[in-house]
Order: structure tokens, then C-alpha cells, then sequence
């Protein structure tokens, strides 16, 4: 997430739903059918910024507030809608005073399935062992989807995920976007492995980022590339001097491997995992992989308590 997309994102995060659930609140409905309508068009608004929201930034557990306020909105409004008829005189007349609401309910109901569509994938899919412990892990970028995962425009990194570390505010860093590295809840976190599998890249010895700077020379850092399970797996942007293993050697899952950094092409401090089929040696190439964890294929927004 780079922060020139954070200041449209406030705004879409908080006045587009807010917008949404205040009319629906100070609503009055001639019909239950209206009110209805005003309540899937919030409904479908509200659910769109829940699921693409990068609520590291303001806070995990504001998400659910949006949800509250929905269903407050939904309970008030109806008292007034309550005494009413379901439709007007006729469905035909509910029908054509509600044009424009029922237009906005099939493009903002759309947009909620398009976005839904990045839960799902259809390629075979490699499961892994979380590869953090002791916190409370939070999936940036992740998911089928270029609305939640901005590495899915890549072949390679398709279903790459981002992971950071929340505190007990739910943000993912002491400030907004702070230059300090010790500043953000994952830096330095211990790294392990994800696999049984042998080690066929290590790279160590690359500075780590103060943000907002990054490294688009070493787009991966310091990094660790692992042969497991039919795919090669990339866990980058390590911090320098911290990785423990090196190329040709044998791993075990759950071996710890080095610590989560800043190092190579990143915003800030976060874990970047992908896995991929192919690539020739690159661990930037080949064909990107859907990563499993517990059963559950990450998207932006799941969490990881450990
Ligand atoms: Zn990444």
C-alpha cells in the first residue's frame, strides 16, 4: 500500500459509507419496498469498503463499527417505514418512483460481487504453515483480486500476500506512516519455515528501507527462496544480517529462517510470500500459486492469531 493511495482511501473508507448510512438513517420511506432498497444499497456499499479497506492503517476493529452503524441506520429507519405499505399503489407505480434506486442497487451490487470474485481461485493450491508466531498477523495484500491484492496484475505474484503484525489498537504501526522501522508491529518478528523443503536461495546483506524510500533494484531484499511441496516458495524483505540459513541447505517447517525487515522494493515493513511453478531460478517469474494457511486461502483483511 503506497501512501498517495491512503488519502482517496480515507475518503472512500469513511465518507462513502458514512454518506450511505446517514441518508438511510435520516431517511423517510413512502413504501417498505424504498426502504428496502435503501438498505441493500447501503448494505452493498458498506460490505464493498469492509472487504477493501486497508484497515491496518485505521484500525482493525473500525471495520466492524461500519457494520454497527449499518445495522443501526437499518433499525431506525425502519420505525418510519414501519406503518407503511410494502408497495405504492402498485407494484408498477413502487417500481418507477424507485428507478433510480434500483439502478444504483444493480451497479453498487455488482461492484460487491466483482470484489467477491478475489475470495476465490481456481488454480491447485500449495498449503503452508503459517510462517509467524506470538501475534496477531493481518494479510495487507492478498486475495484473486486487483481491488484487494495489487500483486494480482503479475503473473508470478498473482497470489502473493503481504503480511503485517497489529497491536492491541489493531493499527499496524505507532503513527500513520512513521520512518522509524522499530515503529511497526512486524519488524524484526521472527521468520520461520512454511515447509519441509531445501533452501535454493538466500540472499543477506541488503539495507533495509527507511520509508518512504524502497529498493526497486533488489526488488525482494533480503529474501529466502524454498523448494517444498512441487513449488518454490519467496519469503522477502528480510532484515540484513538476520538470515540463518543459506542456499543447498535442508529446512523443516517451523525452523526459523530470519526476521521480518525492510529491505528491496517495499513500502514499508512487512513479510511478502508468494509461491509459484516454473520460474527458471527467478524467483520473481514462473507461475504464481494460491497459498494456503489453515484451510483458509488469505485475502486482504483475514487475520493470523498466534
Ligand atoms: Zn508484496
Amino acid at each position: 500500500m503506497m501512501f498517495g493511495q491512503i488519502i482517496p482511501l480515507f475518503f472512500s473508507l469513511f465518507f462513502l459509507p458514512g454518506f450511505f448510512i446517514l441518508s438511510l438513517w435520516k431517511s423517510s420511506n413512502r413504501s417498505r419496498f424504498e426502504w428496502l432498497l435503501r438498505v441493500v444499497n447501503a448494505a452493498a456499499v458498506v460490505l464493498f469498503i469492509f472487504i477493501i479497506g486497508p484497515w491496518d492503517w485505521f484500525s482493525y476493529y473500525l471495520r466492524y463499527l461500519l457494520l454497527v452503524l449499518l445495522a443501526a441506520a437499518a433499525l431506525v429507519s425502519y420505525h418510519s417505514a414501519q406503518g407503511r405499505p410494502f408497495f405504492l399503489n402498485s407494484l408498477r407505480d413502487t417500481l418507477r418512483s424507485s428507478f433510480f434506486g434500483l439502478l444504483e442497487a444493480v451497479v453498487l451490487l455488482g461492484l460487491l460481487i466483482f470484489v467477491l470474485t478475489g475470495h476465490f481461485y481456481f488454480e491447485e493450491p500449495v498449503e503452508l504453515a503459517f510462517p509467524l508466531q506470538d501475534g496477531f498477523y493481518y494479510v495487507g495484500q492478498g486475495g484473486n483480486n486487483v481491488l484487494v491484492n495489487y500483486h494480482n496484475v503479475s503473473r508470478a505474484q498473482k497470489y502473493a500476500l503481504d503480511i503485517v503484525a497489529l497491536n492491541a489498537a489493531g493499527l499496524r504501526a505507532r503513527g500513520f506512516y512513521p520512518a522509524e522501522l522499530e515503529r511497526y508491529v512486524i519488524y524484526g518478528a521472527p521468520l520461520y519455515s512454511p515447509c519441509d523443503g531445501e533452501v535454493v536461495a538466500a540472499v543477506d546483506g541488503l539495507p533495509d528501507q527507511i520509508p518512504p524510500a524502497a529498493d526497486s533494484e533488489n526488488a525482494a531484499g533480503n529474501h529466502v527462496a524454498i523448494s517444498c511441496k512441487g513449488v518454490i516458495v519467496l519469503l522477502a524483505h528480510l532484515q540484513p544480517g538476520s538470515l540463518l540459513v543459506q542456499a543447498g541447505d535442508t529446512v523443516t517447517t517451523g525452523q526459523p529462517l530470519g526476521r521480518v525487515g525492510n529491505s528491496g522494493n517495499t513500502s514499508e515493513p512487512h513479510l511478502h510470500i508468494h509461491a509459484i511453478k516454473g520460474g527458471a531460478g527467478d524467483v520473481l517469474a514462473g507461475e504464481g500459486v494460491p497459498v494456503i494457511f489453515d484451510n483458509r486461502f488469505p485475502v486482504r483483511n483475514s487475520v493470523f492469531i498466534r
